[in-house]
């Protein structure tokens, strides 16, 4: 069957649920390496469902484990996969996205001038109007408070002084961050595969 075939099919799809919107959504998928190791942890690696049995039917993926929930084709059921491997197997990045999320997380979630975890937001350590440049080694956590009070200076303009120096983190070093701050939601499935799984400390 062609590609396009079996994408068609995947779209054929229907749930058995009167509202497939509501129900399927809450029905993300985990992605695996070919090792088994999550392609990212931040943001974690999970599709949209759709996405799974498209990739499934390119035999680019093995369903590694299912949902009970299943959805129906004129020709096909099929539970919906939770936790997918890739067949061929990607080259993880060294470096992480400079995101928001990702400053954030390099820096715990806590102001870098006093420690505070709220109200973050984001300072230019060496303000724009002095050339400060929006790039890692530049940008840091600081709750709003110390933010208003430094205002357009420098920290030593300011007297304030940080608690890190801001650095460009590797991937790896910031997984050993994420470990403190899991996302909200994990499917039971998904907990075996997943690097920050608190009981399997220690
Ligand atoms: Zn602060």
């Amino acid at each position: 069957m062609f590609k396009a075939d079996l994408i068609d099919r995947a779209a054929q799809f229907r749930s058995a649920d009167e509202d497939p919107t509501r129900n399927l959504s809450a029905c993300p998928t985990l992605v695996l390496n070919a090792d088994y190791t999550p392609l990212s942890y931040y943001p974690l690696s999970i599709w949209p469902w759709q996405t799974a049995i498209k990739a499934i039917f390119l035999d680019r993926v093995d369903v590694v484990a299912s949902y009970e929930r299943e959805v129906h084709s004129p020709s096909l059921d099929m539970k919906l996969p939770s936790v997918i491997a890739l067949k061929q197997y990607v080259k993880p990045s060294e470096f992480p996205a400079f995101t928001r999320f990702n400053v954030f997380l390099r820096d715990r979630f806590t102001c870098q001038y006093c420690g505070s975890p709220s109200h973050l937001t984001f300072d230019h350590v060496v303000p724009r109007r002095l050339g400060g440049k929006t790039t890692w080694e530049n940008i840091i956590t600081a709750c709003a408070p110390c933010n208003m009070k430094k205002g357009g200076r420098t920290p030593k303009q300011a007297r304030m002084s940080l608690m890190l120096e801001p650095i460009r983190p590797t991937s790896w070093q910031l997984q050993q961050h994420g470990r403190g701050f899991p996302p909200n939601y994990l499917h039971e499935t998904w907990r075996d595969w997943l690097y920050w799984d608190i009981e399997l400390e220690e």
